[in-house]
Formats: structure tokens, C-alpha cells, sequence
């Protein structure tokens, strides 16, 4: 039996149940449709990049999505159409080398194509939502396969209506890209920025936005390298916190704050009616993001960091990564995440939560 710790990028986690990989979209339909028939617990995997199973394993059915290909339809709006097992960094890689910009910022992030919608994969002033157009979609619920709409999926900061919830399997993903001359899409967040040597905004070439993102990442752990033990981890751990407007303005004066819209309120309208703008909000309504890796260091716990006696650890090139240094437990993963969860509450007033899905394990 293969054990999590082998499927993980973690590298913890006990037993996969009954493991079957479906590398066709045909064997990814039919095994989802076996399980679903079978009264045993499934779940779904990709990479294994983003999950944490505890250390008895998951005692059921569990589908390794494994189909690949990336197709570019011809004609009109740069699209792409990916197979859900595709690796996610190939996907910008081949973008890239087509000239298409609009995710070039999301290179390096481990995982396959299929997850990305997910938790709406985002990193360096990108995320999947600017270009996700629709995914082909075995439906838990109805048994069958259909396409939605990127509006229908619901997805915000790290969220997306699957990942609160909405069950089935994600078959396929399709992008619309910008053909922009080899150019990138204007670059939109400072770090990246300054490594290029460019003002915010500017545009540059492709393979150079992405050799500047890979680099970053790479400086803090960020991609996936066996070889770099501040890599073994889920990437980051924690969300940055959204609170209202008047928590934030209760935070110390240099905690780092970017307000974002509030979700607007659900209105019902008669059919057929224009969808008017929503209502600006008013002030002390805004949600404001804080920055997890801010509130975790200003809560004492430093880059390095780890409990007495455990293997796990807080990544040393980025503050937000928990790591497995060698043979950490998920035990060991969950206290020392329940510990930082602990420490910032109760000197700030904020719980974070957890990116990585949790399975059979609680925080
Ligand atoms: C070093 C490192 C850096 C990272 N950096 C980033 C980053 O910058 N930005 C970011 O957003 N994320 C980042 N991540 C997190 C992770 O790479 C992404 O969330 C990625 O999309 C997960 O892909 P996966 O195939 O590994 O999914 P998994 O971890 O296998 O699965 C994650 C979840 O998606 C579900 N799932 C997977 N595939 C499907 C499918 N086809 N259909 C339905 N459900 C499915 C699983 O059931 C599970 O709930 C990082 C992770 C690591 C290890």
C-alpha cells in the first residue's frame, strides 16, 4: 500500500487506501462513477501539493488524476485547453514558449492544472481567475459531465465554489491567453517589479518574467525541489486574514494592510433584467487582507522555528511554509500549525486558517 508520505509534497501522512491513477479522461470518469457507486469514503488527488493526510492514511477509494495533454484551439482569442493531470508548470512553460501571456506569473507553483481552480492558484500579482475561461466538470451530484463557466465556480482569494464544497472532478481546465508579442501582462506586484528592474505596470518580455518568478520562488523555498528542504512543505500554510475595516484599523500602526471590495450582497432581479453595478460600499464596510507572515513573525515565532523534539518546522526562507525536516509526523505538522494559530490569536485577535486541505486531520 502507497503511503501519503510518497504522494505528498509534505512528505507525511499514512496509508492510501484503495489508490487507482486515471491517466485518460475516459478512466477518470469511470473510476469517479466505481467509487461514487461503492458506499466507501473517495477522495480526489492531483500532485499532492496542497493536501495534508494524517498519519493513519484515509481508509478509502482514492483517485490519482493523471491525464495530460495541452491543446491550443486555433483561430480567434488565444485559448488553451489543458488535461486536469497536466502539470501546472508545464502548462506556463508552454504558454510562455507559444508567446501567450497571462499566467506567466504563476510559474513554479507545483501541482497539476486540474487543482488550480480549486483554491484559484494566485502568486506574484496573477491568479488563475484573470484567465480561466470554463472547466470540463464530472458532477458528484448528477453523475455527469458538463461545462462551467469560470463565473459559475465562485472564486475569490484561495477559494473557489469546489473548495467550499461543491463535489465532483475537474477533467479539464481552459485558459483565454494574450497574445501580446512575447510581452508579459503588465507586471502588478513590487517584488517582482524590482527584480526585473522595471516600475510597476511595465510589461517585459515573457521567459524574463518567468525566469524572475522562478528565481524569487526559488530564494524562498517556493519551488517544489526535494533537494531544498525548505521546500518540503504544502507552500504556504496559512491565508492572509480578510477582516472588516474596523479590526484592521485596531492592528498596530505597521501591520500591513490592502483593502479589498466587499463580497456584494446576494439581489434577486426579474429574469431577463440588466444586472446593475453593485452599490459602493459605505465607509467601515470595506474587508481589509493582513498579511499572515507579518502577524506570525510580529507574534514571536521566527523563520527556523520549531517545537522541542519535532520535525516539523517553520520553512527558514519564508515564514508562511511549514516543513517536514526528515521524518515529521502529520501530528508533528498540525501541533506546530495549532501552536502559530495559538500565538497570533492571542496577540492579535485573528485566527488564521489553514490553505492546505486537511484530511482527517483538525486545526
Ligand atoms: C512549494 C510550494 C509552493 C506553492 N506555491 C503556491 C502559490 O504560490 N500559489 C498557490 O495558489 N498555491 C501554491 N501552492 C499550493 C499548491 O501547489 C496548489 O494549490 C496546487 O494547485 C495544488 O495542486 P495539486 O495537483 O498538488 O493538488 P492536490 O494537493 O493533490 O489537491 C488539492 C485539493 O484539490 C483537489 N483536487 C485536485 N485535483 C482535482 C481535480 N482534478 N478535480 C477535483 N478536485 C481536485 C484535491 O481533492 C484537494 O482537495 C504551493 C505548494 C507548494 C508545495
Amino acid at each position: 500500500m502507497t503511503d501519503f508520505r510518497d504522494l505528498t509534497t509534505l512528505r507525511v501522512g499514512g496509508p492510501a487506501g484503495h489508490l487507482v491513477e486515471a491517466a485518460s479522461r475516459e478512466d477518470l470518469v469511470a473510476t469517479a462513477r466505481d467509487f461514487w457507486a461503492s458506499p466507501d469514503d473517495w477522495m480526489i488527488l492531483g500532485g499532492g501539493s496542497n493536501v495534508v493526510v494524517a498519519d493513519d492514511g484515509f481508509d478509502g477509494n482514492v483517485l490519482r488524476v493523471a491525464n495530460r495533454g495541452v491543446d491550443r484551439a486555433t483561430g480567434g482569442v488565444p485559448r488553451i485547453r489543458v488535461e486536469a493531470g497536466e502539470s501546472w508548470d508545464a502548462v506556463v512553460a508552454f504558454a510562455v514558449s507559444h508567446g501567450l501571456s497571462g499566467i506567466e506569473a504563476l510559474s513554479g507553483i507545483p501541482g497539476t492544472a486540474g487543482a488550480g481552480p480549486i483554491q484559484n492558484i494566485g502568486a506574484y500579482g496573477q491568479q488563475l481567475s484573470d484567465t480561466l475561461l470554463a472547466i470540463d466538470f464530472l458532477d458528484f451530484e448528477s453523475g455527469e459531465v458538463g461545462t462551467l463557466q469560470a463565473a459559475e465556480l465562485g472564486l475569490g482569494y484561495r477559494s473557489s465554489a469546489l473548495k467550499r464544497g461543491r463535489l465532483g472532478v475537474v477533467l479539464s481546465i481552459e485558459l483565454g491567453l494574450h497574445d501580446a508579442d512575447g510581452m508579459s501582462e503588465p507586471v502588478a506586484y513590487a517584488q517582482l517589479a524590482s527584480a526585473l528592474g522595471v516600475e510597476l505596470g511595465a510589461r517585459v518580455p515573457l521567459a524574463a518574467a518567468r525566469d524572475a518568478v522562478l528565481a524569487l520562488r526559488a530564494s524562498k523555498g517556493m519551488v517544489w525541489d526535494p533537494a531544498d528542504p525548505d521546500s518540503v512543505s504544502a507552500g504556504s500554510f496559512f491565508t492572509n486574514p480578510i477582516v472588516s475595516e474596523g479590526f484592521a484599523r485596531r492592528l498596530p500602526p505597521d501591520a500591513p494592510r490592502f483593502p479589498t471590495e466587499p463580497e456584494p450582497a446576494a439581489r434577486v432581479l426579474p429574469l431577463g433584467s440588466e444586472i446593475p453595478a453593485p452599490p459602493a460600499p459605505a465607509s467601515g464596510q470595506y474587508l481589509v487582507k493582513l498579511s499572515a507572515a507579518w502577524l506570525i513573525e510580529h507574534a514571536g515565532i521566527t523563520r527556523g522555528f520549531s517545537l522541542p523534539g519535532s520535525a516539523a518546522a517553520i520553512s527558514s526562507k519564508h515564514t508562511l511554509a511549514i516543513i517536514n525536516r526528515g521524518e515529521a509526523s502529520a501530528a508533528e505538522v498540525a501541533q506546530l500549525a495549532g501552536y502559530v494559530q495559538t500565538r497570533v490569536e492571542s496577540e492579535f485577535g485573528v485566527r488564521l486558517q489553514p490553505e492546505p486541505v486537511l484530511v482527517g486531520l483538525e486545526l
